[in-house]
């Protein structure tokens, strides 16, 4: 294969707009006659529609990544059905992908020469990297950051789990879907600030819950 493929990695905190971009990208190579395809890990079985969709409201379709799935052979499927090789693959949520699905990819980008770009998050609401992350980080060609901002003007790092209230979650499920109702992305600094609030409200709540009781 003369082709020479890239393995990208483009990681930001939630609501850095990498769907968006992700899809800006699919629709950039239709307009070229490019062959793409779109693929995502289904994390809920719940999901009926497999599309990707980005809260600015554009959505395009994918194809799920099971847990099983091996993506060499799921890709080198389509590409022998249709007597071609797709120059982009793109990928949403990839911190979710394993360990051996990043392994595969890589295959993928050196064997077809396709070129592979996953987009998602670095770290966990714990600030620990995900799986699929860290392979990322430790195979990609090319890793680039998509940047935002926190509410103080610093570049986000973490996407900090939230209570109802607003208060710092920390610990539970590394995996537990949800939007801006349960995740804030913060900067260091206004995450350990954060911590130290939610901490100190839930003192005074257990203080006063004891008074009750004395
Ligand atoms: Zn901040």
């Amino acid at each position: 294969m003369n082709r020479i493929g890239k393995l990208y990695f483009r990681y930001g905190t939630m609501g850095s707009a990498k769907t968006a971009m992700l899809l800006t990208q699919a629709y950039n190579f239709e307009e070229r006659g490019m062959r793409y395809l779109c693929m995502k890990p289904i994390i809920d079985d719940r999901e009926k529609d497999n599309v990707i969709r980005s809260r600015i409201g554009i959505e395009r379709r994918c194809e799920w990544i099971y847990p099983t799935t091996d993506l060499y052979q799921a890709i080198k499927k389509h590409c022998d059905q249709n007597q071609m090789v797709f120059d982009w693959i793109l990928i949403d949520e990839s911190q979710f992908l394993h360990e051996q699905q990043v392994d595969q990819l890589a295959r993928v980008v050196d064997e077809f020469g396709t070129n592979v770009v996953c987009y998602g998050l670095r770290t966990d609401f714990q600030s620990r990297l995900f799986e699929g992350s860290r392979r990322l980080f430790e195979l990609a060609d090319t890793i680039d950051e998509v940047k935002s901002t926190c509410s103080c003007g610093r570049k986000t790092i973490i996407n900090a789990r939230i209570d109802g209230q607003g208060n710092i979650v920390t610990d539970g499920a590394q995996v537990e879907i949800g939007g801006d109702d349960k995740y804030v992305a913060l900067c260091r600094s206004c995450w350990r600030n954060r911590r130290i609030e939610s901490a100190n409200r839930n003192a005074i709540n257990f203080d006063a819950g004891l008074t009750l009781f004395t």
